[in-house]
């Protein structure tokens, strides 16, 4: 089977108290092991022994609802437990900040613009910030388990991802119940803002 469980780079605890143990534990065990498990099934249903994202995302995606959902819930997960940190939070600094200055004024702006993108996504689904193919930043969100990359009718923001907030209520009720907002809050205080440089370098430079 070509996918696994991404292994995470922190304790389920330790991004506490923003984001409890509890919740990382369900999260990764059962959700994210579901998708990988999901999407190892609906591969070998296609036919498909060792797919690219790329392909799954951009082909299989708009004829394949299991690989739209299962894989998209694969790379998503695996894509937020790698933007988050318990040494995370604070702000940007160099040409990412510069960036996100151009193109939302300030960092504050783009917090309150990220936060709404997470908060107006009605059910579930996705916020993420992105490289356009013009090597500039957009804030935008998805349903379910869609991303930016997926080349599907309900994703019209196509652009490479380089932060992703899960806004599923599986993400936060346990601890936050129906305050996604203070979900989204709480997020920011574990951003790994070094990794998502890391992202945007690579974005950019792939043009
Ligand atoms: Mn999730």
């Amino acid at each position: 089977m070509p996918f696994t469980l991404p292994t995470l780079n922190y304790d389920y605890k330790a991004l506490e108290p923003h984001i409890d143990e509890q919740t990382m534990t369900i999260h990764h065990t059962k959700h994210n092991q579901g998708y990988v498990d999901k999407l190892n099934a609906a591969c070998t249903n296609a036919g498909l022994d060792d797919p690219s994202w790329d392909d799954l995302f951009k082909v299989h995606a708009q004829v394949d609802t299991a690989i739209r959902n299962n894989g998209g819930g694969a790379w998503n997960h695996a894509f937020f437990w790698d933007s988050m940190s318990p040494t995370g939070g604070g702000e940007p600094s160099g040409s990412l900040l510069e960036a996100i200055n151009t193109t939302f004024g300030s960092f504050a702006d783009f917090k309150t613009q990220f936060s709404a993108a997470a908060a107006s996504r009605f059910g579930s689904g996705w916020a993420w910030l992105g490289v356009k193919s013009d090597g500039t930043l957009a804030i935008c969100s998805t349903p379910n388990q869609d991303n930016p990359m997926m080349i599907v009718d309900t994703v019209s923001c196509t652009c490479t991802p380089i932060l992703g907030l899960d806004v599923w209520e599986h993400a936060y009720y346990l601890n936050y119940q129906n305050k996604r907002g203070d979900y989204v809050a709480a997020f920011f205080n574990v951003v790994d803002w070094g990794k998502v440089q890391e992202r945007y370098n690579a974005a950019v430079q792939a043009g």
